[in-house]
């Protein structure tokens, strides 16, 4: 069937699971995956089941892995622990322990409940509660759906929004870059709260999400400068983080305030641009940033967001998103006026896959 032993015995495993219905050990084979296919195939997401969303629907998708990315990310990952020691976050806390697993690698086909519906770029699974408990989770980037988001959707949204000196730093390698920085920062930061091991998630409610993708933002930018400062990443490669994460943040407000990234990118734009990380140009009607001052922001939005979770103060969130998040109900008038502008550009990609 295959050389590959980690591979093959997943798909023993899984062709038994589709038999016994038990799914949580042939998971973490899944998990375990290191080769260069990673398949993912099972009932996993249960969008489908309008009823009471429990039954879950059947989806396939072959990826092949990226051998070059991934070793880049086996260098950053060298020091994402140093890196986290060394914040000087404040509070009774404990710091997660499953790093999740990040994959990357290109879609070549996607099947069943895979191939319908919203067009994701990153899955991460699986869903099941007492799976993740026992083996933790894999988070998959399908490197060739970021760059369409990127060639289709994000570059021509930095061609009309962002200040021309500045549009040839939003690229595709940039804005990869940054997809991945944020998905490590997932991982990092305070995972449990307080005497009683609170999990932030429980601490912080609704605001949960929105401050938890604030801190993968603002952490994965900050990570670009420190691997820049350590000469893991250039600095150039490190502006075109930063500029192609501003590009990409006029994308997430085209689709409404009413999800975690959205809010997220609401507090991080009005914090960066009130100190001028971010600039706004009225006369040309256009969005810049300032790399100097942005490195110094972005720490300091990144410390304030995780002192807030290792606080577990629900009210300081509240705040904090009544201050920078317009409570989550405005857009500022002038990414209102931007969005306006970006009439001509795609929405959402439609994949064709092409049996070769
Ligand atoms: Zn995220």
């Amino acid at each position: 069937m295959t050389q590959d032993k980690i591979l093959k015995r997943f798909l023993s495993s899984r062709a038994d699971t589709f038999l016994s219905n038990d799914y949580v050990e042939s998971d973490r084979d899944w998990m375990d995956l290191d080769g260069h296919i990673d398949l993912t195939i099972g009932p996993y997401e249960t969008y489908a089941d309008e009823l009471f969303g429990y039954k879950a629907a059947f989806q396939s998708r072959i990826i092949l892995r990226d051998s070059v990315i991934s070793s880049q990310q086996a260098r950053f990952n060298e020091y994402l622990e140093d890196i986290d020691l060394a914040l000087p976050v404040v509070g009774q806390f404990t710091r997660q322990k499953q790093v999740p697993r990040v994959v990357v690698g290109n879609q070549i086909l996607a099947g069943g409940d895979g191939a319908v519906g919203y067009i994701a770029v990153a899955y991460m699974l699986p869903n099941d509660h007492e799976t993740r408990t026992l083996h933790g989770s894999k988070k998959v980037l399908m490197k060739n759906f970021i760059d369409a988001r990127m060639k289709h959707i994000v570059s021509p949204i930095g061609c009309v929004l962002l200040d021309p000196s500045q549009v040839e730093n939003v690229t595709s390698k940039g804005y990869f870059n940054f997809v991945l920085l944020h998905e490590l920062s997932h991982g990092l930061g305070p995972g449990k709260i307080g005497s009683e091991q609170v999990t932030i998630k429980d601490a912080f409610k609704d605001l949960y999400g929105a401050f938890e993708e604030a801190k993968a933002d603002a952490y994965g930018l900050y990570l670009a400068t420190q691997f820049a400062n350590i000469g893991v990443l250039t600095r150039d490669q490190e502006a075109e983080i930063y500029t192609s994460y501003l590009a990409s943040i006029f994308r997430t407000f085209r689709t409404g305030l009413g999800e975690a990234h959205a809010k997220a990118e609401l507090m991080e734009y009005n914090y960066l641009l009130e100190k001028e990380g971010v600039r706004y140009d009225p006369i040309n009607r256009r969005f810049s940033v300032d790399y100097e001052k942005a490195r110094e922001v972005v720490y300091s939005l990144l410390m304030n967001l995780l002192n807030i979770q290792a606080s577990g103060e629900y009210q300081r969130a509240k705040d904090f998103s009544h201050r920078y998040g317009n409570d989550f109900e405005r857009l500022p008038d002038e990414v209102a006026k931007g969005l306006d502008l970006l009439r001509g550009v795609p929405k959402e990609l439609l994949p064709v896959f092409q049996a070769a």
